[in-house]
């Protein structure tokens, strides 16, 4: 994207990736972004998603809109997780396609995963083994997305590139009760302890599973950088024909910090953002799940990018954001 004016398509800009890529486009300089509200533009409305390619002509497209939520939802709506994911890729990759997009970038979650991938979990640990059954529909489709990036690279030499990201957090998260994901949930619920002057807060399950979490301002510097990648890096990314060369390699990237942290740790880390200073309990009746979660981030790394915020800063970036809209929901 060395043109400022170039077409850039954020699909899904209202979400806490797509929502942190307008922010760094529009510091870059970019002036020329394309976006549409769900209202304005259903994407699994093939039509629909058809007509905006072919008005809109975007050159490089970022496709970070899907159908996402905690284990809560992925239990409870399984059909919509597969349906609308399937329809929103198949939607947007061939219209890109026949719009000829110069480059995309596919977004997903290191869900795709077997369970029991070995750790750190790296790109050619897809498709070993069976998933985690709870988000089985969304990992699947977004495999099915991965695997149609790799077949239009390969069929039609379009540079289709799929980046999955560890857990995300940042400002704009779902900060829901029981659906959202561990930091939200303790911001919250350290903050709410803080305010009524209780003594304890109670974190889930054993305190000791290993996560590792990505500040969605740095998910976004690490999409627009491979967005930006030099012609000869990028194509390093996209992998290679199995069918010529015999090696799995589909166009995928893992994008992480290379790190993760007891979930102990990170109450420990939650309470000192806040500033809460009565007791951490465990209840240990609730599920720990996987017992480890981390990235592989070589690739990525060898391309020449790594993370920058700190969780302490990025934990303290998301709860002064927090604070604010809680602010603005109650005047
Ligand atoms: P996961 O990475 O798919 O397991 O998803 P989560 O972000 O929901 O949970 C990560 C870990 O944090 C699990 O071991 C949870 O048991 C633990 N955890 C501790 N307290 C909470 C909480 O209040 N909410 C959530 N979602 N997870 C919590």
């Amino acid at each position: 994207m060395d043109d400022r004016n170039a077409r850039i398509y954020v699909a899904g800009h209202r979400g806490l990736v797509g929502s942190a890529i307008v922010r760094k486009l529009q510091s870059d300089g970019y002036t020329n972004l394309l976006t549409r509200t769900h209202a304005e533009l259903d994407l699994t409305d093939e039509h629909a998603t058809r007509a905006f390619f072919a008005q809109e002509k975007p050159e490089y497209v970022f496709l970070a809109a899907a159908k996402v939520g905690g284990i809560v939802a992925n239990n409870s709506f399984p059909a919509e997780f597969i349906r609308d994911n399937l329809a929103i890729q198949t939607n947007v990759i061939h219209a890109a396609y026949l719009n000829q997009a110069t480059r995309l970038l596919f977004l997903g979650s290191s869900c795709i995963y077997p369970k029991l991938a070995p750790q750190p979990m790296k790109e050619k640990d897809l498709l070993t083994g069976p998933l985690e059954p709870t988000n089985r529909p969304y990992a699947l489709a977004k495999i099915a997305g991965i695997e149609m990036c790799w077949s239009y690279n390969r069929q039609y030499g379009t540079k289709y590139l799929a980046a999955m990201p560890t857990n995300l957090y940042g400002p704009g998260d779902n900060y829901h009760p029981t659906n959202s994901h561990v930091i939200p949930a303790l911001l919250r619920k350290f903050h709410e302890a803080k305010l009524s002057g209780a003594e304890e807060v109670t974190v889930w399950g054993t305190g000791t599973p290993r996560r590792e979490f990505l500040y969605s301002d740095d998910m976004a510097d690490a999409c627009v950088f491979l967005m930006n990648l030099g012609d000869e890096k990028y194509q390093g990314l996209l992998g290679s024909d199995e069918s010529q060369t015999g090696r799995f390699e589909p166009p995928l990237v893992n994008i992480g910090v290379g790190e993760d942290v007891t979930i102990a740790e990170l109450a420990r880390l939650v309470a000192e953002t806040v500033g809460f200073e009565g007791r951490i309990a465990y209840d240990t009746s609730k599920p720990d799940g996987t017992p480890r979660k981390l990235m592989d981030v070589g690739r990525l790394s060898e391309a020449g990018w790594q993370a920058a915020t700190q969780l302490r800063h990025g934990l303290l970036a998301s709860y002064d954001e927090f604070r604010s809209r809680a602010d603005t929901e109650r005047s």
